[in-house]
């Protein structure tokens, strides 16, 4: 987890408590460690938000969208495959 020091006013992190599984990628302790401080080092929080959202996978594919009954249909509008987040990327 990312730990904010008020003191230094910079965020702290310890490889050991960052998250390592997320839906889409599997990290190792210091892939993590690596790739947090570099989407930290960001200075556009919307492009934070994009890049932490997505590898979460919270990203509104077909899939989703009709498990919460947004939406009749799962199938890609392209290639009839079943949309999913893993689909959209490749
Ligand atoms: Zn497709």
């Amino acid at each position: 987890m990312l730990d904010n020091n008020p003191k230094t006013n910079k965020i702290t992190t310890k490889n050991s408590e960052l998250i390592t599984n997320t839906k889409l990628v599997t990290f190792t302790p210091d892939e993590a460690g690596s790739f947090y401080k570099n989407t930290n080092r960001l200075r556009s929080t919307q492009n934070k938000t994009k890049i932490l959202r997505l590898i979460y996978g919270d990203i509104y594919c077909d899939e989703r969208l009709k498990k919460f009954k947004m939406m009749e249909i799962d199938t890609c509008i392209r290639c009839f495959e079943k949309e999913t987040i893993r689909h959209l990327l490749t």
